[in-house]
């Protein structure tokens, strides 16, 4: 595959920035202080907004562990093509969502 090089700066810079997203999500995932100055409506809202976080943390660390796999099968025949139907993936495509390893097809079926 050509453009390998192009394609490994991408997922590493992808994979550094959903690392500082996890690390903010996991920091605001931390437990409230017990705060009787709060309310009730506001800590309804505080728990709704860390189910919110927790949500999004799980998407981050779900996104980064595929991104790793990803770089990690950068050297493999067959990286580039669509892991459901062979066919190959167009650069374009893997430069902006280097995690999603379907072709456009695929990705709307899965
Ligand atoms: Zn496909």
């Amino acid at each position: 595959m050509d453009n390998k090089e192009e394609i490994r700066q991408r997922i590493e810079d992808e994979i550094l920035k959903t690392e500082m997203q996890v690390t903010e999500y996991r920091e605001l995932c931390k437990p409230d202080e017990p705060d009787c100055a709060i309310g009730r409506v506001s800590r309804m809202d505080a728990i709704n907004n860390r189910s919110v976080t927790e949500a999004s943390l799980r998407k981050a660390e779900e996104k980064l562990n595929t991104l790793n796999i990803v770089l990690a099968k950068i050297d493999d025949d067959d990286f580039g093509k669509c892991l459901r139907c062979g066919n190959e993936i167009p650069l374009g495509r893997i430069l902006i969502r280097p995690e999603s390893m379907h072709c456009v097809n695929c990705d709307r079926r899965i």
